[in-house]
């Protein structure tokens, strides 16, 4: 519910209010950018309390909220635009310029992902993908590199001047993952792993929130709500496609997701076209789609020779099917008023990286 408190309530009489209200069992927020106190209120049967909350002092009205989530909520936030996350040193989501992330699914090694940032640089990426615990179906499947993956990260990121995303599947991993990453990326399938979400919710990284294969978009909004309720208010949704009836597709993208979720929350929505598609040959017209739906962003699969990839090859571009994705975005971009953000700004390492590779 939401409670309007009196107007010239102090802090300590706030304070005292929220402390009644958590003595119900409930949890509360005030909300950002309003004119008057504005508290919002959840918790299990919290409208059998109507009554009891209007009794409490300093409270001038209640209503009913209509939502399970408060600060995933672009009504309660009273947001008219979407917050905008910043990633890494100089690059960011949720403003006019769309984020593209690409990058290998997995990290395999120095070579390839270097030559993958390079590639994806040049055509327009404004930041770098790449697994290095990779949530696999079958346990006999490469895993991922590890730490070892991870420090290939570090090392093109320092060079490329990209900021890197990579998955944490697990709560043991999330120290180890800050010290390389700039965006903690959890899996479609640990959409509902709560203890995941509460940790990196403890942290101060964008966390890029993959929408569950099987999960609601209701459902979507609450794993970030778990994220966000820690004080982590950097995070990024990411639809990746569900789990139908159709064959035809590895997933079906919800392309309806994006314009629900636009009305619905204040977080940027990306789209990642690869996961949804299952074949190269999809990206292009998903990515399109999801431009032309309002998405601020993409995150794309790209692999110097997608036949030898230890995982998701099939979906894979080949960096000059990237570069030609990024000019017919650039096109829809501009048609649904936005732009593809410029990389960030190049450093000297990246210069002497490019030398040496011709
Ligand atoms: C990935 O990004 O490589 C991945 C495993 O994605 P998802 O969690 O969407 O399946
Ligand atoms: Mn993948």
């Amino acid at each position: 519910m939401i409670i309007v408190a009196k107007s010239g309530i102090t802090e300590s009489e706030l304070e005292r209010l929220r402390d009644q209200l958590a003595s119900f069992g409930f949890a509360t927020h005030v909300a950002p950018q309003s004119q008057r106190v504005v508290v919002g209120c959840v918790g299990d049967d919290v409208g059998e309390r109507t009554d009891a909350i209007r009794q409490l002092p300093n409270v001038e009205s209640v209503t009913p909220w209509p939502r399970p989530f408060l600060l995933a909520s672009r009504a309660f936030s009273a947001a008219e635009r979407t917050s905008v996350i910043t990633i890494g040193q100089s690059c960011s989501v949720g403003d006019a310029g769309l984020l593209i992330v690409a990058g290998p699914c997995s990290v395999e090694g120095e070579t390839m992902l270097h030559d993958v940032a390079v590639a994806a640089r040049a055509a327009g990426a404004t930041a770098l993908r790449g697994g290095v615990f990779k949530p696999r179906t079958s346990p006999y499947a490469f895993q991922g590199l590890g730490v070892a993956g991870l420090e290939l990260l570090a090392e093109v990121r320092h060079r490329s001047g990209l900021p890197v995303v990579s998955e944490v599947m697990d709560t043991r991993q999330v120290d180890l993952m800050l010290r390389y990453v700039d965006v903690l990326q959890v899996g479609a399938r640990n959409m509902q792993n709560f203890s995941l979400l509460a940790e990196v919710g403890r942290t101060h990284k964008p966390v890029l929130l993959k929408r569950g294969p099987s999960a609601t978009i209701r459902e979507f909004l609450l794993a970030a709500e778990h994220i966000l309720a820690q004080g982590n208010g950097d995070v990024i949704l990411c639809e990746r496609g569900i789990r139908t009836f159709e064959t035809a597709t590895r997933n079906t993208l919800d392309v309806g997701a994006v314009p629900v979720l636009k009305e619905e929350t204040h977080l940027p929505v990306i789209v990642d076209p690869s996961h949804a598609g299952g074949r190269a040959s999809l990206v292009v017209p998903l990515a399109l789609a999801a431009v032309a739906a309002g998405a601020d962003g993409l995150i794309v699969e790209v692999h110097p020779s997608p036949e030898t990839a230890k995982s998701d090859g099939e979906q894979s571009l080949r960096p000059s099917q990237f570069r030609d994705l990024m000019r017919s975005v650039a096109s829809v971009a501009r048609a649904v008023g936005r732009e593809v953000a410029r990389p960030p700004s190049r450093r000297r390492q990246w210069r002497e990286a490019r030398c040496h590779a011709r």
